[in-house]
């Protein structure tokens, strides 16, 4: 994901330019080394990288569709949630050392003991024939 420059800049998406060169001019004053000797000078670069992209419509046009996709890439990677269980809920595989559990594809999830996270965490887990995923809570 590249860096939310609206985020950055203290705007939004829908923010006119006018608005996002005021919210710009904000954060100049509050990250500028001159004004303020503490300020991060990371997030000062990255003020003055966000201006340089959403000052102009094209380039600001180009960033907005940019992050639209990369959105839409993440959601259908994370795909649609088939089931939230529990380990338990598995079957359990002691030869493998492995956990597995059928999705309504015919195919399966698999958990190895091997990739298990830390206890009280959540795995997700995608189906090997499909695109779905389950959420395993360890
Ligand atoms: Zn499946």
């Amino acid at each position: 994901m590249p860096l939310n420059y609206y985020e950055v800049l203290g705007c939004s998406e829908e923010s006119t330019q006018e608005e996002v060169k005021r919210a710009y001019h904000r954060r100049l004053l509050q990250f500028h080394p001159d004004k303020n000797s503490a300020a991060d000078v990371q997030e000062f670069h990255d003020v003055r990288e966000a201006w340089q992209i959403l000052r102009h419509r094209e380039s600001r046009r180009k960033y907005d569709a940019t992050c639209k996709q990369e959105q839409l890439e993440e959601e259908e990677e994370d795909g649609p949630v088939y089931a939230r269980l529990s380990l338990d809920d598995m079957e359990e595989s002691v030869f493998e050392d492995m956990w597995f559990y059928r999705c309504r594809c015919g195919d399966k999830y698999f958990v190895d003991r091997d990739t298990l996270p830390e206890k009280d965490s959540l795995l997700q887990v995608k189906c090997n024939g499909c695109t779905l995923i389950i959420i395993v809570e360890v």
